[in-house]
């Protein structure tokens, strides 16, 4: 069985399960969904990332709203089995050894797909190696860099050792893994007793590579001075030329990845055609993402899917036959899944939540383009607002523990809330992870996301939502351009709505989010309850059927993995 296996695909991050803090946010989602759907689909897949012992942190907000980290720690002993083998890695002329934890992720069907956590954390190595894989994102650059080393060549290696021998494709989520397409090249190397690569072996990993770039935003491109690469890498750069890993003068983990993958793609149309314009040079596709839908379906809505439509877990696109489930039957669905909620806000906050009122959602990763405050911006037209109809919101998301930037727009949040009550009821959940991210999509009326166009490359929290029957209320970007049917899966805010009020909201989305919000998405909600059940419905049908990892799996295998 291990030796069949055909694909290798490598994370920083992976959401394994509620229960294991080894994610930041929707990139390790977005990697856990996509095993979940590949051990449903029986895809012969295996996956590697790293221990992440200290796990991504427990977030404290005070009562001020300014965030403070706490480790999330957890042990491993008690999830994963420890693997015999052993490998290593020279790091800045160090000898690291390596070993491996297994985690088994189960299909429907039950076929397993095995993750293999790295962990650095032994006896033979120095203290400061040993806590290579503690931290997610933690440390400085050179930390970073040399955890790459372990993920990208130690990944590779340790596959070797575990005995997985017919790797077809490796597939590098992001760049963060791209060193193992440099690991690929030294074999080619190696094998054909060469010291220098040449054409034939670029060609030769070319063929075995495939790359998913994830956003537009600077920072998610790692880059290392060649000062550091060449301290930390040594005499594993000198056999290469250097435009293959190199740009502008620096080690660039997403032109390694770009110039050694047959097919590299962005995570939506619109993040393709971004990825084009900013690495014109390539040749980019895109494969939308998606969500794992039995995952990110609430047990009322999985109980309702499995009595109306059989077999939507083994084959997500009957989901489409959502249409015919009754409006009642889907709100009183969605209204169990509401009572959770408001009674988790309820018991943590105290905050009074009302079954009845309207409920937005919104919770990201607290980052300046996602613009958390747009909603709150003009607190005057809200409070307006609310006095028309009542009105409550739920926020949650952690800003990275180094990003003060992001932990001034969390307390920013806070003190808003403070303004607003008792007209509008907002709650900031703490410790925002995949549990209360099923609990807050599924359980709000509307979610709300209002990232600064084109900065948004897929998002999908709203493809939870639907999921739940919960439609939203989003700018055009990312994902959205392709699920938003205006009035029939959820509304628009900005650019292609524009025309409705063209010259008052002209660039201006908060303006185009109030007058959405006023005009089109309360009173349907107040007065027309079939009417809002039947977006609801089509948000499922249509979205829930498509959005999901299934889909998008099975145009990895078609497009990237076996063409
Ligand atoms: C789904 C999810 C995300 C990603 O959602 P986006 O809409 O892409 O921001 C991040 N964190 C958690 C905990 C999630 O469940």
């Amino acid at each position: 069985m291990t030796t069949e296996r055909r694909i290798a695909y490598f994370s920083m991050e992976i959401a394994l399960s509620e229960e294991l803090p080894t994610y930041a946010g929707g990139l390790g989602v977005l990697a856990g969904d996509t095993i979940r759907s590949a051990a449903d689909l029986r895809v012969p897949m295996v996956a590697v990332t790293l221990l992440h012992r200290k796990g991504y942190f427990d977030q404290r907000l005070d009562a001020d709203g300014w965030q403070s980290e706490q480790p999330a720690e957890w042990s491993p002993e008690r999830h994963l089995v420890e693997q015999p083998p052993r490998v290593s890695v020279e790091i800045e002329a160090r000898t690291v050894q390596l070993r491996a934890w297994r985690y088994e992720v189960a299909g429907v069907g039950q076929f397993v797909v095995p993750v293999y956590l790295l962990d650095t954390d032994i006896a033979e190595n120095g203290e400061w190696d040993r806590k290579l894989t503690d931290t997610l994102y933690g440390g400085d650059d050179h930390y970073r860099l040399c955890q790459e080393v372990v993920l990208g060549m130690g990944g590779v290696r340790m596959l070797q050792a575990l005995g997985y021998a017919k790797l077809q494709r490796y597939h590098m989520n992001e760049g963060h893994s791209s060193l193992l397409a440099l690991e690929l090249l030294d074999e080619h190397v190696a094998a054909a007793g060469r010291t220098q690569s040449n054409r034939d072996d670029v060609i030769a990993v070319h063929d075995k590579c495939v790359f998913t770039t994830h956003t537009p935003v600077p920072a998610g491109h790692d880059r290392f001075s060649q000062e550091m690469a060449e301290r930390v890498l040594g005499s594993a750069l000198n056999s290469h030329d250097q435009d293959i890993y190199s740009h502008d003068g620096r080690l660039n983990m997403t032109y390694l990845a770009l110039n050694l993958s047959h097919y590299v793609n962005g995570v939506a149309k619109k993040h393709g055609e971004v990825s084009r314009h900013m690495f014109a040079k390539y040749q980019i596709d895109s494969i939308t993402n998606g969500v794992h839908a039995a995952t990110w379906t609430t047990r009322p809505f999985q109980q309702l899917f499995d009595q109306h439509i059989p077999g939507w877990r083994e084959d997500n696109f009957n989901l489409r036959y959502a249409l015919s489930i009754p409006h009642n039957e889907i709100l009183e669905t969605h209204g169990r899944a509401k009572k959770a909620l408001v009674e988790y806000v309820n018991r943590e906050t105290n905050a009074g939540f009302n079954e009845d009122v309207l409920t937005l959602g919104f919770a990201r990763r607290a980052a300046t383009y996602k613009r958390p405050g747009l909603l709150l911006e003009d607190a005057e037209r809200l409070l307006e607002l609310s006095r028309k109809h009542a009105l409550q919101l739920v926020f949650a998301g952690k800003a990275h523990p180094r990003d003060q930037t992001g932990k001034k727009l969390i307390q920013h949040v806070f003190q808003q809330a403070k303004q607003l009550r008792p007209s509008v009821n907002l709650v900031f959940l703490p410790n925002y992870d995949m549990r209360l991210g099923l609990l807050i999509t599924s359980g709000v009326d509307v979610w709300l996301n209002t990232p600064q166009p084109p900065l948004e490359a897929s998002g999908t929290s709203g493809m939870k939502a639907a999921l739940n029957g919960v439609p939203s209320l989003s700018v055009l970007d990312g994902w959205w351009i392709e699920g938003c049917i205006e009035g029939v899966t959820g509304w628009g805010i900005g650019e292609r709505q524009r025309d409705e009020r063209p010259h008052e909201c002209a660039e201006n989305d908060a303006c185009s989010l109030y007058g959405k919000l006023e005009d089109v998405v309360l009173p349907l909600f107040c007065r027309d309850r079939d009417g809002f059940a039947e977006v609801m419905r089509h948000a499922i049908a249509l979205n829930g059927s498509f959005f999901n990892t299934q889909r998008m799996m099975q145009q990895y295998v078609l497009k990237a993995y076996f063409p």
